[in-house]
């Protein structure tokens, strides 16, 4: 472990990495307590906390003595002051047991991959994400940095200058042919590494909205109710395929929302 040591606001700064953006979780990059909090010596007192030093250099004073800096993001290690707020231990233990009841089961392997890798290729917001999957921002943050979902696998930004897949060239090539008919998204995808989700929110203009180009319009976005939830359960019952289901679903369903609903399809067995 770096032993951190700091006087000036620049050098404690430097040892927070901040590129992730103005919302996302910035991550103490020296040395940590066992409880992972950040830990340095700040302006020659050993032993302080990083994020209540961030909090300090926010605020412009010093932490009340029986006050601490609270993290909204339950990353003990986050140094953004955005997420930070002064505040009492009892605060701070309700704060950790709203973000445990913050639902990221609905997610899934494939979509925490869809999640990164949307992340990794695009200028999309942890915010927009976030959005985009129903969970809170800081979920996104602790899925793209690789610090929860770890069995899954997929690009992580563990730390600051991981390399872009794509370039606007790239995009602008890719929307303008798309718009044009003659490539598919799936072909895309294939000619460019990434995942067909990700291509589509190119094409939305969800992301990249820099690199210019035509834009598709948006469909509506397809909310299954509990009476399409039974029906897709009937008609996956009597063996019709997916595409089908959705299509007979209509307004906007895809075989993707169909197979969220219903899972993968059990092994024949026998
Ligand atoms: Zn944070």
């Amino acid at each position: 472990m770096t032993k951190a040591t700091a006087k000036t606001e620049e050098e404690f700064w430097a040892a927070v990495d901040r590129s992730g953006g103005p919302g996302a979780c910035w991550p103490w990059t020296r040395g940590r307590h066992a409880a992972g909090y950040g830990a340095l010596s700040w302006r020659g007192k050993q032993g302080q906390l990083a994020s209540r030093v961030a909090l300090s250099i926010k605020l412009g004073r010093e932490i009340l003595s029986e006050l601490q800096a609270n993290h909204l993001c339950n990353n003990p290690w986050c140094c953004n002051p955005a997420h930070l707020y002064e505040g009492t231990p009892k605060q701070n233990a309700q704060d950790m047991a709203k973000a445990e009841t913050t639902n990221t089961t609905k997610l899934t392997a494939a979509l925490v991959l869809e999640i990164r890798e949307a992340y990794a290729v695009g200028d999309v917001t942890q915010e927009a994400l976030a959005e985009r999957y129903g969970v809170e921002q800081v979920n996104i943050s602790s899925i793209v940095r690789g610090d929860s979902w770890q069995h899954v696998g997929g690009p992580t930004r563990p730390s600051k200058g991981a390399p872009r897949l794509l370039t606007t060239a790239d995009v602008l090539a890719m929307r303008v042919a798309y718009a044009a008919g003659v490539v598919t998204q799936r072909q895309l995808a294939e000619k460019h590494g990434v995942r067909q989700a990700t291509i589509c929110m190119i094409l939305l203009g969800d992301t990249w909205s820099e690199a210019g180009g035509p834009i598709q319009p948006k469909r509506p976005r397809f909310y299954a109710t509990e009476a399409d939830v039974r029906c897709m359960k009937a008609m996956d019952a009597a063996g019709e395929l997916r595409t089908d289901i959705a299509k007979k679903i209509g307004r906007g369903c895809t075989s993707s929302y169909v197979l969220r609903v219903l899972g993968p399809k059990p092994t024949p067995t026998g």
